[in-house]
């Protein structure tokens, strides 16, 4: 029926891609409730969150009208398409959390539905390595959780042992998770998408969303909500906001408490020159920093076969400042040692990039 009213653009587009421009084309053309496209639920942020979610809400309920709202152009434009690409296999958390129970589930999912949708993988395995006594203790306790959480044939490894599984490293003891892997999650986040359509969802992207009223509207009394962008809305019956990085002003908008605010970190990774490459084989970890929630910065091999090393932790201005000039602004904020409050910002980001350059030095 929506195809009908821009003909012309079906014979330029494919399906997908009609079924957005003529949505959108129908929202913008009326301000009036009645020509605002109704939904049961309507999901905000076009991440790997938002996506699994509608996905999911899709397959189990596939008689409701679904959509969701992304304020960029594409899926996963923000933390989803910029991160380490790791399958984590659920060593870190605390038995018997809900997070230890789901990292170790979401594994073996991950690899089924890979599996099942043909998206690249490698199970490069997982070392995390213990370089003083200090660190052995800590690996220690971190192996006794991984094994009550039930990571898959993780074990406790010699430092002897550690060339058999990366020739070029070295420590006193590591843990080794051989299901560990790599995936580019942005992809992964497209496929959540691709599924969400063909179950006959719709995607709104460059729809930032501005505010949320609740209509009073005898005629449309079954979709009292109204999402809004500054010249286009939608009606629905219930809200999941997925913000990521904007979850907390997402949250104060939609009129919840904006609790736990979020403090905006910028995490850079070094590339491996392609002539090191070679050096590392899987995911090299350092044994984490129980005062930090950082893993620490690590050794990750992407899927192109580059070798990334990263990610420090440094404060940020911007939410979603990817420049370097944002990244200037903070170093000169670090050198005037603004204190934050933060367990996070507590954090020396001088420590990390010391640790960074050590590690490609060999140190
Ligand atoms: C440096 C780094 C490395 C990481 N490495 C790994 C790893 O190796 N493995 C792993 O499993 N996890 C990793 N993570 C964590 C993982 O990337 C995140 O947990 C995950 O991507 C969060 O997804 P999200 O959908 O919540 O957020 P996001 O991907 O940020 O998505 C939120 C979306 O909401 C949209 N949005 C926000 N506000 C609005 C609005 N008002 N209107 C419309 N849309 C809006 C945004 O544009 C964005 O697309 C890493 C994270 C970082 C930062």
């Amino acid at each position: 029926m929506l195809l009908q009213k821009i003909p012309s653009f079906s014979r330029l587009l494919t399906t997908q891609q009609v079924r957005i421009v003529a949505v959108n084309a129908w929202v913008r053309r009326g301000s009036t409730a009645s020509y605002e496209p109704k939904y049961d639920v309507v999901v905000v942020g076009g991440g790997i969150i938002g996506m699994a979610s509608a996905r999911e809400l899709s397959l189990r309920y596939p008689h409701l009208k679904l959509s969701v709202l992304e304020k960029e152009d594409c899926l996963a434009a923000h933390q989803s398409g910029r991160n380490s690409g790791v399958i984590h296999a659920g060593i870190y958390y605390k038995p018997g959390s809900l997070k230890a129970k789901l990292c170790v589930e979401g594994l073996h999912l991950s690899y089924k539905y890979f599996d099942e949708e043909g998206i690249p993988y490698k199970k490069c395995g997982k070392l995390i390595v213990a370089l003083n006594e200090l660190e052995v203790k800590r690996l220690h306790d971190l192996f006794e959780r991984a094994t009550l959480n039930g990571v898959p044939d993780i074990k406790l490894i010699e430092g002897s042992e550690i060339k058999n599984y990366e020739p070029h490293c070295k420590g006193l003891k590591a843990i080794w998770s051989p299901h560990t892997g790599i995936v580019d999650w942005g992809l992964v986040t497209e496929h959540y998408g691709k599924n969400f359509r063909d179950h006959g969802g719709s995607i709104y992207l460059d729809f930032k969303v501005t505010g949320f009223d609740l209509v009073k509207d005898e005629a449309d009394a079954e979709y009292p909500v109204r999402v809004f962008s500054k010249d286009k809305a939608v009606r629905c019956k219930y809200v999941l906001t997925c913000g990521g990085l904007q979850s907390d002003l997402l949250a104060e908008l939609s009129g919840c408490s904006g609790d736990p605010h979020i403090v905006p970190f910028r995490g850079e990774y070094l590339l491996l020159s392609k002539e090191k490459a070679h050096l590392v084989r899987g995911n090299i970890y350092p044994v984490p920093d129980p005062r930090f929630p950082f893993l620490g910065v690590h050794f990750t091999p992407r899927m192109n076969g580059d070798i990334w090393l990263g990610p420090n932790a440094i404060l940020a201005f911007k939410r979603e400042g990817y420049s370097v000039r944002s990244q200037q602004a903070v170093c000169l904020l670090h050198r005037l040692r603004l204190s934050v409050t933060s367990q996070a910002a507590a954090y020396d980001v001088c420590v990390m990039a010391k640790s960074c350059h050590s590690y490609l030095k060999g140190e």
